[in-house]
């Protein structure tokens, strides 16, 4: 099955120092955790070999939580194991790095150590905002980090910002933008703000102490910042994404295209064609499993085919290459409405292809769910065995 293929390896750091506002994911602050924690990451390697030793890791993206907040040691030790694996010749390697953490010598670390590309958790360059999001940093490190990574000459690195946020206004933003543009930063990751359950943000939203912004604002702002990045020389590849020439993210790419990943760590995900399976998050309950050698608790499910063309429409529409028309031709109800969101501007046809416009992207989800809606049972095979070639 795995033939001929390779991997993209996720590595989960579940460490914080505490929770921004807005972030639902588990993580625990407890440092003490950090070693014991290492260590049965080695151990799920191991667990792991049988199919890390013969199919090449193309990337590795080190996630979290806050991987920067590691220490160096522990970084050796996993970073030796991995690299001793004769399949471990990865071309692009991510680690995602808050900006308290980043320092000259802690940069030149992670370069020798083998990273090729650092993402940095910037959201925003403004007081006041940073507050409302509960970010551990202060503006004046978000800039400092910006520019010693942009002395640190690595292949490729991201940052990652923030829209939507109440308070924040076109300025703010450009102004963000214009900094991040002064350092010529190769790739940008720009979220909206959404309110997940179980966050600060949710909870404050409940007792009205927080107002999320309208749906218009939310739509400015986005188009604002997908006109200003193509000025500023970025193009849109995804939804969220933007990059200078040859500075797309690569690992991203294994998830869009729906290529076989492994993720190691508490509620990290794993998917090999069509079986897709997830660690549980405790991660008191991984550690005490991998000391006894077996493998975390987990859960898992079998793609069915309605799962996988509604995943490949999610994922492949939302990116520059979208849907192709050949395709959509065959559907009549489909290609009728693919004609009728072009006629509103919200798809383009470029190069045989079907792709969202900057309009269009704000919509993508309620697409992607009217187009399922169509056709539940006869779509999925036929849909999937298109894009399947792709
Ligand atoms: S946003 Fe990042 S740093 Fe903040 S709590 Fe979530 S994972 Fe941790």
């Amino acid at each position: 099955m795995l033939e001929g293929r390779s991997l993209a390896l996720y590595i989960h750091i579940p460490f914080c120092r505490k929770g921004c506002h807005y972030c639902d994911f588990y993580f625990t602050p407890r440092q003490s955790l950090m070693e014991p924690y290492v260590e049965a990451l080695l151990k799920e390697i191991e667990l792991y070999i049988p199919l890390l030793s013969i199919v090449p890791i193309k990337t590795v993206f080190f996630g979290g939580g806050t991987p920067s907040w590691l220490p160096e040691a522990l970084w050796e030790r996993l970073w030796n194991r991995l690299s001793s694996l004769p399949t471990f010749h990865p071309v692009e390697v991510t680690l995602e790095a808050n900006p308290e953490d980043i320092t000259l010598d802690r940069l030149r670390f992670w370069k020798d150590l083998g990273i090729t590309r650092l993402s940095i958790g910037i959201q925003s360059l403004s007081p006041r905002l940073l507050n409302t999001l509960g970010r551990w940093h202060t503006p004046q490190q978000a800039e400092q980090a910006i520019q010693w990574t942009a002395q640190m000459d690595f292949p490729s690195w991201s940052v990652d910002l923030m829209f939507a946020i109440p308070g924040q206004s076109i300025e703010d933003v450009k102004r963000d933008i214009d900094f991040i543009s002064s350092y010529a930063v190769p790739h940008i990751s720009f979220y909206g703000l959404t309110l997940e359950e179980r966050t600060v943000l949710y909870k404050k939203k409940l007792r009205a102490k927080f107002i999320p912004v309208e749906d218009e604002v939310y739509e400015e702002a986005y188009l604002f910042i997908y006109d200003v990045l193509l000025e500023n020389g970025y193009t849109w590849y995804e939804i969220s994404n933007w990059a200078r020439p040859n500075h797309e993210s690569i690992h991203n790419w294994s998830y869009w295209l729906r290529e076989p990943y492994i993720g190691l760590g508490p509620s990290a995900h794993s998917y090999i064609p069509e079986q897709r399976w997830w660690n549980e998050k405790n991660l008191k309950a991984y550690i005490e499993a991998l000391e006894r050698a077996d493998l975390p608790p987990r859960g898992g499910e079998q793609l069915s085919p309605t799962q996988q063309a509604y995943e490949l429409w999610l994922t492949r529409f939302r990116t520059r290459l979208g849907i192709d028309k050949a395709w959509v031709e065959k559907e009549e109800k489909i290609f009728a409405q693919f004609l009728r969101w072009q006629a509103f501007g919200w798809v383009e046809e470029r190069e045989g292809s079907f792709r969202l416009s900057a309009r269009g992207a704000l919509l993508a989800d309620s697409f992607v769910r009217q187009i399922i809606s169509y056709s539940p049972v006869c779509l999925p095979s036929r849909l999937v065995h298109s894009l399947g070639e792709v």
